[in-house]
């Protein structure tokens, strides 16, 4: 029987790994613990473990995964990751410390009069399309450097970089040419002068070819917490 503890650690060294191979620091890349569907105590003992930073996908859900644990909140970093509706902006403001999932102005500007004073300003990262689906979450590629700009005006965001989810695709090769995308909307907005620091790619079965593209973050659920029911992955 492995733990949640031992996938933890199995997942630190595909990261370590993944950076040797592409001549990275492996400070220089945090590890998201993907939470969603999981419940409480599976979130305490990944913390007990040794991991702070977790995300959540369903704003409702991952409220109330923050309140039963209450107990831990100064030890730990809650991310949303999910999209992002106008009603839930209240309650993400005021709950999580990072959203990564921002594609809209509009939800920009609530998020940021909405974030409480006594808290430091909500970490933003802009979810960029890089697919051209329609359907899908994102701002398009060639609108992001607009989103940007308008998002660091916003007094209580703190613009920290970019996030996607691409299509998965058929081999290491075609994932991060994806995720280069990405990484060239990130070089474009950063030579506007606006300094992001994070980008946010990769997941349990593309991790690999995130960080060969630059990823700072990767969001990890199933290697850590093991398969969702189908509905909810
Ligand atoms: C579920 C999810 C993840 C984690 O995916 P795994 O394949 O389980 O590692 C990462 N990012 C987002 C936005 C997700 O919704």
């Amino acid at each position: 029987m492995t733990t949640l503890s031992d996938h933890l650690h199995q997942v630190r060294e595909r990261i370590a790994a993944a950076c040797a191979r592409h001549g990275r620091d492996p400070a220089g890349v945090r590890l998201l613990a993907v939470s969603k569907t999981f419940p409480p105590e599976a979130v305490r003992e990944v913390h007990a473990a040794g991991q702070a930073a977790f995300g959540e996908n369903y704003v409702q859900e991952g409220i109330a995964k923050i309140d039963a644990l209450a107990d831990l909140r100064a030890d730990l970093e809650w991310h949303c990751i999910g999209p992002l509706q106008s009603n839930k902006t209240r309650a993400v403001a005021a709950q999580f410390d990072w959203v990564h999932s921002l594609d809209r102005v509009k939800i920009a500007e609530r998020l940021s009069e909405q974030r409480p004073a006594h808290l430091p300003p909500l970490q933003v990262c802009l979810q960029v399309n890089v697919d051209g689906g329609d359907n899908k979450s994102g701002v398009a590629a060639q609108d992001a450097l607009a989103l940007a700009r308008a998002v660091a005006q916003l007094p209580r965001l703190r613009l920290r970089g970019l996030m996607a989810i691409p299509e998965p695709a058929i081999d290491f090769v075609a994932q991060y040419a994806l995720f280069m995308r990405v990484r060239a909307v990130f070089d474009e907005i950063r030579a506007d002068g606006i300094a992001l620091d994070t980008l946010s790619l990769g997941m349990s079965a593309d991790l690999e070819a995130a960080i060969a593209a630059g990823s700072t973050m990767v969001r990890v659920g199933t290697s850590i917490f093991g398969g969702r029911p189908a509905a909810q992955a």
